[in-house]
């Protein structure tokens, strides 16, 4: 049973398919190899039969950082990768949502401050 032969654009479109999967994969095989296959959050111990849920955390957020000493990496479980983002989205709102209070809250002693010098002035 031999298979036809593919056709050289058909090899490059492998090859290429493959490359990209393996420079995605690089850094999540790395950090596999440095850290302990355990999340970082909570804990969960992992085996070769479920590594698969274990993620890699870029810390930074930047997937592009990929030191080769893995300080911009976290491993975590699918779940608390989830969190962990949706704790930065939380974050960001909640700042702004904060911010808005504090510019309220400041807006009565400029007025008060405003009038006091007016009437300085008069
Ligand atoms: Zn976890
Ligand atoms: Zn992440």
């Amino acid at each position: 049973m031999v298979a036809n032969s593919p056709s050289k654009l058909d090899r490059m479109v492998a090859e290429a398919r493959r490359n990209a999967k393996e420079r995605e994969q690089s850094y999540r095989e790395q950090a596999l190899k440095i850290y302990p296959w355990i999340c970082g959050r909570c804990g969960r111990e992992f085996t070769r039969a479920n590594v698969r849920e274990l993620t890699v955390h870029h810390r930074d957020h930047n997937h592009d950082n990929n030191p080769a000493d893995g300080s911009n990496w976290e491993l975590l479980c699918l779940y608390c990768h989830d969190n962990e983002h949706q704790r930065q989205l939380e974050a960001a709102g909640g700042g702004t949502n904060t911010r808005e209070d504090r510019r309220g809250a400041t807006h009565s002693p400029f007025a008060n401050l405003k009038s006091l010098l007016a009437d300085k002035k008069r």
